[in-house]
């Protein structure tokens, strides 16, 4: 299983977009005008469309800006504690799974590794999912590429082959979809995020859900021919 984290397993509230503005203004000496929608979006992806935006044309800034992320969300992780969440049902459903000798645990997500970390452990999601062996932004700007990446760390860090068929990727936006079929997965979208359950449902994912409330439901779909 592969988890996306925001809007899937976690919510960031204002601190998710706000740490952007800040790592923009630090490096940039001034922060956007408007916020760009960032759900199913790489961090490094985010970066370049704000640089777009706010028309400075300076490829060679990305990786400082994300550099400063890291540092800006490393800085707020209390408040990131306090202000966000984890979504409802996450919790129950990692633990249930974790507790499957059948099921693996990671993460693919758009968030740069360290930032990833941090909002998993600032709900203790962590202690679940094998984080270290997971696909992250920092990996690809191109969501698409990051299946293949999780699955060649399965392979090199824990001597393990899996299937991309066998695999499930979890997330909240088309952009998951669309990362689950370049990859051969299957897909579980889960309305928590942006997007609301009925226009999940025409994208066309193996199952959809309004939620992870329904533990029983969520790990019946995840295991099911296992
Ligand atoms: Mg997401």
């Amino acid at each position: 299983m592969l988890w996306d984290i925001d809007g899937t397993l976690v919510r960031a509230g204002d601190l998710g977009a706000a740490v952007f503005d800040r790592a923009l203004l630090a490096v940039l000496g001034r922060a956007p005008n408007e916020r760009i929608r960032m759900s199913g979006k790489t961090d490094p992806q985010i970066v370049h469309e704000y640089l777009d935006l706010m028309e400075v044309d300076e490829p060679g800034s990305v990786p400082e800006i994300l550099h400063r992320l890291e540092w800006e969300l490393a800085a707020d992780r209390h408040r990131l504690a306090a202000e966000g969440s984890s979504c409802d049902g996450a919790a129950a459903v990692l633990e249930r799974l974790a507790a499957d000798d059948r099921v693996v645990q990671s993460v693919l997500t758009g968030n740069v590794a360290a930032n990833a970390v941090v909002k998993l452990a600032a709900f203790g999601l962590e202690r679940w999912l094998d984080v270290e062996a997971g696909a992250f932004g920092s990996d690809d700007a191109d969501r698409r590429a990051l299946v293949g990446v999780a699955l060649a760390r399965q392979r090199e860090m824990r001597g393990r082959d899996v299937a991309a068929q066998d695999v499930w990727v979890v997330g909240d936006t088309p952009d998951d979809l669309a990362c689950a079929r370049a990859g051969g997965t299957r897909c579980l979208l889960v309305a928590t995020g942006r997007y609301p359950v009925d226009e999940l449902r025409g994208a066309g994912a193996d199952a959809v859900l309004a939620d992870l409330t329904d533990t029983e439901r969520v790990v019946e779909i995840l295991t099911a021919g296992l």
